[in-house]
């Protein structure tokens, strides 16, 4: 194997998952909703099927999902043409394939940690160098730090809000310091936003989009696994301006070059009787459950996550292991299976810190929370 696939390791997802499994343990590790999906969804792709939708679809993307997609996003402010959104196939692959199109060798990579875990990997497989700069103990973004990360050889910043695993939400200003510090340079910006549709307590998401200056040089990526709880069917959109794009389709057309037809159909109906507030209340809902059934449970959720569908914990008053051995412990001695947040981190740092699921049916957190009844 070339050096750079040796020694490569297993995601923490897939691990914590395997683990769950072998260990008969409630997984609340790795972010997928277990309820069941919208029946209109299984009619759709049934459908699409049906109506011979079974061929290959255009490189950009199925035309009645571009269209559903630009008017959905021109009903939150968003204006965009079909020359800036692309389909995709999930959003690892949107995220892989942006770096992948404007790297060139040596390029600097700035990316906020804690991170998503395909981030370095994208950027070091390109030829390009991660550098890294943390969150400030809130996990909000550290500007004076990422100015001094900057260097004539940055070429992108990649960010994440809603924020996994954290939960946090960029702010309307965050965007506009993120402006200033880069308007004099060529910097990209690569914008995570796959939980954009997942937003609570009143918190607003703005998207990268929303701001006129960085919407110049950025890509903005989504995903549908999140927006309505499908992971397993893996497809996505990317906008990006139309230079970007361009850039992004060289690559594209020879990667995957089109991304499948009848998911495509299924998702452009689908969108037509979307209802944004509804699918954001259904997840706070589930977000309150767990904390109120998790409340006599010695752990401590300092801050209640303001989107996504992950829950930070402290777990200093049960043990003082390091989180990724609390999280195999736990696993096996509790049954309730975690991410260790020191997976999102490259020095595998320890945090006292594990990440909770909240994507999940009522009988899935009581089963959790009865497990962790008989020990604490
Ligand atoms: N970015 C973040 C922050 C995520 O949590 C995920 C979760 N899966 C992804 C990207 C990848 O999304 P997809 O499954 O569409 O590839
Ligand atoms: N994004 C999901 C999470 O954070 C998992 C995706 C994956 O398993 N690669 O849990």
């Amino acid at each position: 194997l070339p050096k750079k696939h040796q020694g490569a390791e297993t995601t923490i997802f897939a691990e914590m998952t395997a683990l769950a499994l072998q260990e008969n343990a409630v997984n609340l590790s790795q972010g997928f909703p277990d309820d069941d999906i919208h029946q209109n969804l299984k009619i759709l792709l049934a459908e699409a099927t049906a109506k011979n939708f079974n061929q290959y679809a255009p490189m950009n993307g199925l035309p009645m999902l571009v269209e559903a997609l630009i008017y959905f996003n021109h009903n939150r402010n968003i204006s965009v043409s079909q020359h800036e959104l692309t389909i995709i196939p999930g959003a690892t692959y949107g995220i892989y394939t942006a770096l992948a199109s404007v790297i060139e060798p040596g390029d600097e990579i700035i990316i906020l940690e804690p991170h998503y875990d395909s981030y370095v990997p994208a950027i070091e497989t390109n030829g390009g160098f991660p550098v890294f700069v943390s969150l400030n103990e809130k996990f909000e973004a550290d500007f004076d730090a990422i100015k001094k990360a900057i260097t004539q050889k940055t070429k992108a910043i990649i960010i994440n809000s809603p924020h996994n695993p954290t939960g946090k939400i960029w702010k309307k200003d965050d965007y506009e310091q993120l402006y200033q510090l880069i308007k004099d340079t060529e910097i990209i910006v690569i914008s995570d936003e796959v939980y954009d549709l997942i937003t609570f307590d009143g918190h607003e998401f703005y998207s990268i989009w929303h701001h006129p200056a960085l919407r110049a040089r950025s890509f903005a990526i989504f995903s549908f696994g999140k927006m309505f709880h499908i992971t397993g069917w893996k497809v996505g959109y990317i906008l990006a301006p139309e230079e970007l794009s361009k850039a992004f389709r060289s690559v594209h057309q020879y990667l995957c070059f089109s991304v499948n037809t009848p998911a495509q159909y299924a998702l452009a109906k689908h969108l037509e009787h979307f209802d944004v507030k509804a699918n954001s209340q259904y997840l706070q809902e589930k977000r309150d459950f767990f904390l109120s059934e998790m409340k006599d449970i010695p752990f401590h959720f300092n801050e209640k996550a303001e989107g996504s569908y992950f829950q930070l914990a402290k777990y200093h008053e049960i043990s003082d292991l390091g989180d990724k051995e609390f999280s195999i412990w736990l696993t096996k001695e509790c049954k309730v299976a975690t991410i260790p947040l020191s997976a999102f981190y490259q020095d595998q740092r320890n945090t006292g810190f594990v990440r909770f699921c909240f994507a999940k049916k009522e009988e899935t957190v009581l089963k959790a929370v009865a497990h962790l009844k008989r020990y604490f």
